[in-house]
């Protein structure tokens, strides 16, 4: 995703950025999965990591208005460990 991306509320250009997901070893990018939440003992939510398609969300500087989108090739998370 290269070209701007507009506010739909103001027309003003979006800020590319993403929202942090809070874990137990610090920060990482959140991240959307298929499906519906499955508890697990362990781990709190059980998932398939290599399922996971981070989200990246524009931000409008004039309103705040967010706009998220989960692709698969748009921003490479920095942190995902592999379970
Ligand atoms: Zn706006």
């Amino acid at each position: 995703m290269s070209k701007a991306v507009e506010c739909i509320k103001c027309q003003a250009q979006m800020e590319l950025g993403y929202v942090p997901d809070g874990t137990h070893g610090g920060y990482t990018q959140q991240g959307w999965f298929p499906g519906v939440p499955v508890k697990s003992f362990w781990m709190g939510l059980k998932m398939e990591t290599n399922q996971l398609v981070p989200v990246t969300t524009f931000r409008c500087p004039n309103c705040g208005y967010l706009e998220s989108y989960a692709l698969p090739n748009a921003t490479p998370a920095t942190t995902v460990t592999e379970a």
